[in-house]
């Protein structure tokens, strides 16, 4: 009942009973993807790279989030790119919309200072609703439930080395909860009021805070110069760090926990999600800066991936030739655009190396 009805005189029709879509992978994990039906080109584009790199040796289930419904054409093209099963789920409006507390003139005069400001997708509510519900939701949708474990793809992105791993089972093995593969800065002007309610948080739940926890990544230690030329100590101020939340190979039950479940609530009661435009990377992050042990973090320096505008690819020449990584990518134009982004101006990657999980494994 999840395949598509295909028009009875495909050819395609035929293919599909045949095709033994039976997971080999030995994880409780799926692949997941939040999407439009009018990205399904961008879609097709992630789900190729992804299953001739990876899925194709492990058949994990995909899970498809939308809060329309998908179309026939948009279900037919995507179970037919699957080697796993496919599942179309649509999002309840409880869980997209907005929550009845907020504000509806402070919204519309968040939006309005946002577009004044320039601030990136400032001027959209859509916008605001995906980075709510990937903040608070996607793991608790009924599907997810089945699942410990997911690999969260967009549309237009590109896996550029094999895996010749499963990384649920590494991460299981070792002890982990969250793989990323870009650390990067945010855009202050998108989360004005996010750290002081983080600070906040951690002020009423103490309890909560990790005791080893990775705070040091996310904060300044830097002193710096007053006008009198004297030393002052810096106070916390995050510095904007995070994890690139469009790659993310974790745990749902992280998500799922006491622990980040009050932190969700807690930030999301302060309406920044909507007043202001808060991302979900940095909400993730800071999550999982917080409330995890900094060694249950991995960081995937083997995985080559792609999502405009930044390229990370593995740096060790033996990875890069092993794996069979291409490690390039080409705009619209032909112009050469990767911009590697490992150490690069906005990277946080050497300072996740000096304030991060140690090699530890
Ligand atoms: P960016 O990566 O921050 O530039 O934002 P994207 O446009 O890639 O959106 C992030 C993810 O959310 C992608 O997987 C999109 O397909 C998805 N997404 C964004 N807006 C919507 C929306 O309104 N509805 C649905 N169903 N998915 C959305
Ligand atoms: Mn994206």
């Amino acid at each position: 009942h999840n395949q598509p009805k295909l028009a009875s005189n495909s050819y395609l029709e035929q293919s599909i009973p045949f095709r033994n879509r039976q997971q080999i992978g030995k994880e409780n994990a799926t692949l997941v993807m939040l999407v439009r039906n009018k990205e399904l080109k961008g879609a097709l584009q992630s789900m190729r790279s992804l299953e001739d790199r990876f899925n194709r040796h492990y058949r994990y289930p995909w899970v498809f989030l939308n809060e329309v419904p998908f179309d026939d054409e948009f279900i037919e093209q995507t179970t037919l790119m699957a080697s796993g099963e496919t599942f179309y789920e649509l999002i309840p409006e409880e869980d997209w919309e907005q929550p009845s507390f907020i504000d509806e003139e402070k919204y519309e005069n968040g939006i309005a200072k946002a577009i004044m400001d320039g601030v990136i997708y400032g001027g959209t509510k859509s916008y605001r609703n995906m980075c709510h519900f990937n903040s608070g939701y996607f793991y608790r949708q009924e599907r997810m439930l089945n699942y410990d474990w997911y690999f969260r793809v967009e549309p237009d992105v590109e896996y550029m080395c094999d895996f010749q791993y499963d990384p649920f089972e590494l991460l299981r093995r070792n002890n982990k909860i969250y793989g990323f593969v870009i650390a990067i800065t945010e855009y202050e002007n998108t989360i004005p009021t996010l750290w002081q309610t983080v600070e906040e948080f951690m002020a009423e739940y103490p309890e909560l805070v990790h005791p080893n926890n990775s705070l040091d990544f996310i904060t300044t230690h830097e002193t710096s110069l007053n006008h009198w030329k004297s030393l002052v100590p810096s106070s916390t101020k995050y510095n904007l760090c995070h994890f690139w939340s469009n790659f993310e190979i974790a745990n749902l039950n992280f998500f799922r926990s006491e622990a980040y479940g009050k932190y969700f609530d807690y930030l999301d009661k302060s309406g920044g999600f909507y007043y202001e435009r808060w991302g979900d990377a940095p909400v993730h992050s800071i999550g999982l800066n917080i409330l995890a042990d900094k060694n249950s973090i991995h960081h995937f320096e083997d995985i080559g991936y792609y999502h405009a505008p930044y390229l990370a690819c593995p740096t060790s020449k033996d990875v890069v030739a092993s794996k069979r990584c291409v490690c390039k990518t080409y705009g619209v134009d032909g112009d050469r655009i990767d911009k590697p982004i490992d150490v690069g101006l906005f990277s946080c990657l050497s300072r996740w190396w000096k304030y991060g999980a140690g090699k530890s494994f």
